[in-house]
């Protein structure tokens, strides 16, 4: 048990706590929603325990298989232990198929395949509104070095590869999802969470969309999408 004492950040979607360890901290999982910058707020029942969950299950999985994530433990069903990680100010995308941003900026229908896997970086800045940067980008901020950003896009991949298996197995496909990653000891270790609120998950027979587009688009049933996504999720764990 990982006893929860000063605040450290307060989010959209989640609180991070210190512990009385100095590399440990407390990630609470909340039910509040936010889109489009904050412009659009709401309230999701249950979300913050299905996405703690969620990203116990995955990280997990991705540790198995070789990947370091900051997880050590899930706490209760809202909260997740992990190690305290510097941050790096970049939003790590992978996409197997055309939707949200990337549709818009290649002109593409939301559906279509891609030929391959794209991996793209956004720099978290609140007030450029988190613009999409590329390697020389990133090497001018110096948020990371040539050599971390050709592995955050190899890690990228590997997580793909893995997630998308997994879902394929759950009848979903892994559309897009980002990641965000810390250094602990100049490594880079994959952090934040990985759940229905930062995957997009379609449901292979019907298409109907399992994540946080149904609260972004107005699509109803947002509360089911997210158990679906767990139920489906805890079934494959056990
Ligand atoms: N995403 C996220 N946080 C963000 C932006 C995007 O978790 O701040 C996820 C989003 O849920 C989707 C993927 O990253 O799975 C790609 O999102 P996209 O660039 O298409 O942005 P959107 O259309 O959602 O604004």
């Amino acid at each position: 048990m990982a006893e929860k004492r000063e605040k450290l950040y307060e989010g959209k979607a989640k609180i991070v706590y210190a512990t009385d360890e100095p590399d440990v901290i407390v990630h609470y999982f909340k039910d509040s929603a936010t889109a489009f910058d904050g412009k659009k707020k709401g309230e999701i029942t249950g979300k913050g325990s299905v996405n703690a969950q969620v990203s116990a299950v995955l990280f997990k999985l991705l540790e198995e298989a070789g990947i370091k994530t900051h997880f050590r433990s899930l706490q209760g069903a809202n909260e997740l232990v992990t190690d305290r990680l510097e941050m790096v100010p970049l939003e790590v995308i992978g996409r197997n198929i055309a939707a949200g941003s990337l549709a818009k900026r290649l002109g593409y229908e939301e559906g279509q395949a891609l030929k391959k896997a794209i991996v793209e970086f956004y720099y978290k800045d609140d007030v450029l509104g988190d613009p999409v940067v590329n390697e020389d980008h990133i090497a001018e901020l110096a948020v990371a070095t040539p050599d971390e950003v050709s592995r955050l896009r190899e890690i990228a991949l590997k997580v793909n590869e893995i997630l998308s298996r997994f879902f394929d197995l759950l009848g979903l496909s892994l559309v897009d999802f980002k990641l965000e990653f810390g250094r602990k000891a100049g490594e880079l270790v994959l952090a934040d969470e990985i759940s229905p609120d930062t995957c997009r998950l379609w449901d292979k027979a019907t298409g109907e969309r399992l994540d946080k587009d149904r609260f972004r688009r107005d699509l109803g049933r947002v509360e089911d999408a997210y158990q679906e996504i767990l139920a489906r999720v805890k079934g494959a764990a056990v």
